[in-house]
């Protein structure tokens, strides 16, 4: 599909909604850090996150308090080796009734898999998700925005309708694209039949600087971000927001593997992320991704 596609959704019948996303991994789990897992030796005891203590059991029970004080709702894309090691929080997301979706099994570059590797991890994580809440899983999020076409067409295949992981913005070394699907729009239908939802971006002088979460929104005195927010849903685009338990967690172990270049962004205003996060829950009545896209009729 083409750039000029017609705008999907946002008809402009009540005020553009906000987004809540959370991608559901653990402190130790990133890119860049140089334990990204190949399983190279099989899994079990060679597992290198295994020797990491895990500390989703304390952020995402605070994460689901924040929401339900607030009767906001969100989507977690979880990853599956999370899941496998924390069903309780899993069903637990569920049962507050936020969305469950999928953030890969392991966490890895989508386009640097070959298309089996991709879809193994991808089947994998869904499989396990699906039968920790008995719902069929139809979301899906590549680790470090990541995507590319090919990957889309087996996400198409293998039953999810909805991607959200494309960034419109070229200011990061890692992110995938999409072709054609780079718009001002937040909702994109990619050839592959299934949907792009993608993170938010505010237009400024002919560019696209990314404003959906992350470091900006750490970096950022927090009127200005909401400033940006108010922006783009004056546009009339919805705005999505993302955010990772390590984030909002103030006691967040620092990785000392990181390259210098990434450990700056990483945790650059982690000590106020939490409180401007329940700013945010406060402000905004948030929202589930499947949620808006089937009140929009997209699904
Ligand atoms: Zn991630």
């Amino acid at each position: 599909m083409s750039s000029s596609a017609a705008p999907l959704g946002n008809t402009g019948k009540k005020s553009p909604c906000f987004l809540m996303t959370i991608d559901m991994e653990d402190w130790f789990q990133l890119v860049g850090a140089g334990l990204d897992y190949q399983f190279k030796n099989g899994e079990g005891a060679n597992d290198p996150w295994d020797s990491f203590s895990p500390r989703l059991h304390r952020t995402v029970p605070w994460i689901l308090d924040e929401l339900d004080r607030h009767q906001r709702k969100a989507t977690f894309f979880v990853l599956g080796w999370a899941a496998h090691r924390h069903p309780e929080l899993v069903r637990e997301i569920d049962r507050r009734g936020h969305e469950v979706a999928s953030h890969s099994y392991h966490h890895k570059i989508v386009y640097r898999q070959s298309h089996e590797e991709f879809r193994t991890d991808l089947v994998r994580s869904k499989n396990v998700l699906e039968e920790l809440i008995g719902k069929p899983v139809i979301g899906f999020r590549a680790s470090t925005a990541s995507i590319t076409d090919w990957a889309m067409e087996i996400l198409a295949e293998e039953g999810f309708l909805y991607d959200s992981s494309l960034f419109p913005s070229t200011y990061h070394d890692v992110y995938g694209k999409l072709d054609g699907m780079e718009t001002d729009e937040l909702v994109s239908r990619h050839s592959s039949g299934i949907l792009e939802v993608k993170f938010s971006c505010l237009p400024l002088l002919g560019k696209r600087l990314p404003w959906s979460g992350g470091g900006y929104f750490r970096l950022l005195p927090l009127w200005l971000f909401r400033a940006g927010i108010r922006r783009i849903r004056e546009s009339g685009q919805p705005f999505m927001f993302f955010t990772h338990p390590w984030e909002l967690d103030p006691e967040t172990p620092r990785l000392n593997t990181l390259k210098k270049q990434y450990a700056w962004r990483r945790y650059v205003g982690i000590s106020s992320a939490r409180r401007n996060f329940m700013n945010l829950t406060a402000a905004y009545d948030t929202t589930r991704i499947d949620s808006y896209l089937r009140a929009e009729g997209l699904l």
